[in-house]
């Protein structure tokens, strides 16, 4: 059945009842588990573009995945926000894995192309984006339109997955001998599906892997 947006509040809560009377049908002990505690493999560093749901895109549910979004999925060492997942998934909840998801069409990386910036907030926000493009400008001029926004995402990715691993909650962890992996992902949104850009661990931290599709 095509899916149906949701345009009002009365429906999203409508929703929300259905969904809870649903999941206690089908498992009856799911909410009792869950107010016990999460203990999630997973960290997800997304984008907040509505069309890229973390759960819903890897299939998984309600205790998963540890999430943080962003407009274009940024790894800033002074956004405390993101500091503080970090911190939280890492060292409490002892995630192995941290992922860094962007996503083909991304706004955030089109508008660090465009001419001229973005004012107010986003414009601050994306700074650091439009250098990296600007860094990026040999390579990415040779490209044109879908191509280019394309490459600059994985560019991005690459990007914030380099700067996450250069943090000191990921060396401490990796000193302390756990095997926690940071991974860099593609989601198209075209297809829905996911594509692993590079993974980076303990050993291989300071250089690039770039996986095959
Ligand atoms: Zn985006």
């Amino acid at each position: 059945m095509p899916h149906r947006a949701a345009s009002t509040i009365r429906e999203l809560l409508d929703r929300n009842r259905q969904w809870a009377e649903s999941r206690a049908e089908e498992d009856p002990t799911f909410f009792a588990r869950h107010a016990a505690g999460q203990a999630p493999p997973f960290l997800y560093v997304g984008c907040s573009d509505s069309r890229v749901p973390p759960t819903d895109i890897v299939a998984a549910g309600p205790g998963d995945l540890f999430v943080t979004r962003n407009i274009a999925n940024l790894v800033k060492p002074d956004d405390i926000g993101l500091r503080s997942v970090l911190e939280y998934g890492v060292h409490v909840l002892k995630v192995e894995h941290v992922i860094v998801c962007g996503h083909t069409e991304c706004g955030g990386v089109m508008a660090s192309l465009a001419d001229d910036p973005l004012p107010g907030f986003l414009g601050a926000w994306l700074h650091s984006l439009r250098q990296l493009a600007e860094r990026s400008r040999e390579e990415l001029s040779t490209l044109e339109g879908k191509a280019c926004v394309d490459r600059m995402v994985e560019l991005n990715v690459e990007s914030q997955v380099r700067t996450l691993a250069q943090l000191d909650v990921m060396k401490r962890a990796w000193d302390s001998g756990r095997q926690l992996q940071i991974h860099g992902w593609v989601y198209g949104l075209d297809g829905g599906r996911v594509r692993d850009l590079l993974t980076l661990t303990a050993e291989n931290q300071t250089q690039e892997v770039i996986a095959a599709e």
